[in-house]
C-alpha cells in the first residue's frame, strides 16, 4: 500500500486490488487506499498496533490459506513494502508450504516516502555513502542492536518503529560514539496530508517526542543528511493533496 499517500500505490497493486474478493490489511493502511480495493470485495482487518496485535501473526497466516483454499482471489495489503518489516515473508512462507500460489508486489517503503516528502536524501555523496534500515522494536523490553555497526561514520540510519525505543536507542548511540550533535529527525504520518517533521540531534530527539507529542507511524532518520532539509523541504509549502 505504500506510505500513506494513495498516489504512491504502483499500478500492479492497483490493478490488484481491483480484482480481489478478499482484502486482509492493517492499520496502517489509509482509508483512502482501502476504498480503491473492488466495491464489492470483503474487507477483513487484521490490524497491528504495537503490543496489541489485533489478529496474531499465525492466525493471519491461516486466515490466508483457509481464505484461498475457498477459491478466492486474496488480497493482502500492507503498509510499505510487504518485505520491509511488513512479516511479508512470513505469510508467504506459509502459502508456499501449503501450495498455494502467491505473487508479491513491492511498494514503496516509509524510508523512501518520509525521505522524500521530507526533504532528506537518505545517500549523498558529501555526507552517506550508505544507508540502514533498523528495527527499534524491542522485543522484550531491552534494545539489542548491534551499535558498533551503527555508529559507523557517513552512513544514515532509518529506525522503524523507533519511537518507543528512542530514549534508548539515542542514548546509545552516543555512549558507542556517535556525536550527541548529529543531526536527526522525526517524520510522522509522512507522505500524507498530515505530515509532522520535527528535526533536532541524537541528544534531544526524546525530548521533541515528548514536547511535540510525536505519535506513531513515525519514522527516525539519523545522519548528517537531515541538515539538506533546510535547502529541500518542498512538501509542506504545497497545496495539500485533496
Ligand atoms: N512495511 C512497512 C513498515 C512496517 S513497520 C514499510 O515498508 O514501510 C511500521 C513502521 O513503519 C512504523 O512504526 C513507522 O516507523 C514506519 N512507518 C510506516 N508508515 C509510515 C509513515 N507514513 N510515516 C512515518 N513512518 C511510517
Amino acid at each position: 500500500a505504500g506510505p500513506g499517500d494513495p498516489d504512491l500505490l504502483t499500478f500492479r497493486a492497483l490493478r490488484l486490488m481491483q480484482q480481489a474478493d478478499v482484502v486482509l490489511y492493517d492499520r496502517l493502511v489509509a482509508p483512502a487506499i482501502l476504498d480503491m480495493c473492488r466495491r464489492d470485495a470483503d474487507r477483513i482487518y487484521v490490524g497491528k498496533q504495537r503490543a496489541d496485535h489485533a489478529v496474531p501473526q499465525e492466525q493471519i497466516n491461516q486466515q490466508l490459506v483457509t481464505l484461498a483454499r475457498q477459491g478466492k482471489r486474496v488480497l493482502r495489503l500492507k503498509g510499505g513494502d510487504p518485505f520491509i518489516f511488513g512479516r511479508g515473508g512470513e505469510e508467504i512462507e506459509e502459502l508456499a508450504t501449503n501450495g498455494i500460489p502467491f505473487q508479491v508486489v513491492p511498494g514503496i517503503t516509509a524510508a523512501s516516502g518520509c525521505a522524500a516528502y521530507s526533504g532528506i536524501p537518505l545517500t549523498h555523496r558529501d555526507y552517506a555513502q550508505s544507508v540502514r534500515f533498523v528495527t527499534g522494536h524491542l522485543k522484550d523490553g531491552s534494545c539489542d542492536l548491534p551499535w558498533a555497526d551503527l555508529v559507523a561514520p557517513s552512513q544514515t540510519l532509518v529506525f522503524y518503529m523507533g519511537l518507543v525505543g528512542l530514549p534508548v536507542i539515542c542514548q546509545q548511540l552516543i555512549a558507542h560514539g556517535r556525536g550527541a550533535d548529529t543531526p536527526a529527525a522525526l517524520i510522522q504520518q509522512g507522505t500524507t496530508s498530515n505530515q509532522r517533521v520535527f528535526t533536532g540531534t541524537l541528544a534531544d530527539l526524546p525530548e521533541l517526542v515528548a514536547s511535540q507529542q510525536v505519535q506513531a507511524p513515525t519514522l527516525v532518520i539519523v545522519g548528517e543528511v537531515v541538515t539538506l532539509r533546510d535547502k529541500l523541504a518542498w512538501f509542506e509549502g504545497m497545496a495539500k493533496p485533496e
